[in-house]
């Protein structure tokens, strides 16, 4: 690649909860050893099926990405990454004390801190919230955002409640106090199913549907206001593909036009905000590998300044080294691959990061 890309979405991963330990408080760090808890996240996420991690870069016990040597020399050398936001998923959002969801929060913060971005220079990372509770949330980004390789707030797509909601609001005023992005990614609280029509008993039914979850994210988004309540607030959205985007813009557009006096802050065409405020990290890239399919997909979401490269790493989206979809042009190739992530966070062209 001739541009060194900025990668928006990739994941290291938690080798056991024995890592976290260390940055757990004494009660928490004694109850998971008393109750003789193994993981948080065994049950909903399975690490074995083909999408979850690469063939090829999975180590003998079958996983991989649990240590900042193999991210390195993994997801970022062959790339030629100047820059990687960690996005660290791990059961966190799902357990349902909000005192629980608020240690293993600042233990996940302070261990991607202290074990992934102390070690490599080219790492940022999204602060984990407890989603349980917007006020505890709060109080998780105010602790962590004084460390600026913290570039953005990690939100999951599978909310208790619709993220437009004002009970959610304090979440978006701390992010948009503290210049972060929102990021919102593909994922689970589990308080809901992924589908409006009930659960998936297979995990290709809870993939794919997460496309419909971020639709509805976004409509709630609008609907509710946040955009205009917080002007200077951008939403990112991750791991949620890209191909469904076109005919929602349509969709959400067109219904507005009729029923818009339901919404009055909604005052500009959703398809404009949308394009002006929220972004998608491009992989998985779900359309048509030929380049006129890619050329068409693009000029239908009518913006080129929407999408952030990713790898997406360590999921199985792309083969050998292409993250990219073939047939873009130069000029495009570099928005994606660098403009627009450095637009969309303000704090990565700080070179004084470290607190
Ligand atoms: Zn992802």
């Amino acid at each position: 690649m001739t541009v060194a890309p900025i990668d928006c979405d990739l994941h290291p991963v938690v080798p056991g909860i024995n890592a976290l330990l260390p940055y757990l408080d004494d009660h928490w760090r004694e109850t998971v050893i008393r109750r003789g808890i193994e993981d948080l996240t065994t049950i909903s996420y399975p690490t074995r099926n083909p999408l979850s991690f690469r063939q090829d870069w999975r180590d003998e016990t079958g996983r991989t990405a649990t240590g900042v040597d193999v991210l390195g020399r993994q997801a970022l050398d062959p790339f030629g990454t100047q820059l990687a936001i960690c996005n660290c998923l791990y059961g966190v959002q799902a357990q349902f004390s909000e005192d629980l969801g608020v240690a293993f929060a600042r233990a996940l913060n302070d261990w991607i801190a202290r074990e992934w971005l102390d070690r490599d220079s080219r790492l940022r990372a999204s602060i984990v919230v407890p989603m349980q509770n917007a006020e505890l949330a709060v109080d998780e980004i105010n602790r962590v955002a004084s460390d600026r390789r913290f570039v953005q707030v990690l939100l999951l797509v599978g909310s208790e409640t619709t993220l437009g909601r004002r009970q959610n609001w304090p979440i978006y005023a701390a992010a948009e106090r503290q210049g972060l992005p929102v990021g919102v990614h593909a994922g689970s609280m589990f308080r809901n199913p992924v589908t409006p029509v009930g659960w998936p008993t297979t995990f290709i039914e809870e993939y794919v549907d997460q496309a419909t979850a971020f639709q509805s994210q976004l409509t709630s988004l609008i609907a509710e206001g946040v955009f205009a309540k917080f002007p200077r607030l951008t939403v990112v959205l991750m791991e949620s593909g890209v191909s469904w985007l076109p005919a929602y813009l349509w969709r959400l557009t067109k219904f507005w036009k009729g029923l818009r006096s339901e919404i009055p802050w909604v005052s500009d065409p959703p398809g404009s905000i949308i394009r002006d405020r929220v972004r998608l990290t491009l992989q998985p890239f779900d359309a048509p590998p030929d380049t006129a399919s890619v050329t068409r997909l693009i000029d239908h979401i009518g913006s080129d300044e929407m999408l952030l490269f990713s790898t997406d790493y360590p999921h199985w989206q792309f083969e050998g080294m292409q993250p990219l979809p073939a047939g873009l042009d130069a000029e495009l190739t570099r928005k994606i691959m660098l403009d627009n992530p450095l637009r969309t966070y303000m704090r990565l062209t700080e070179t004084e990061s470290v607190p």
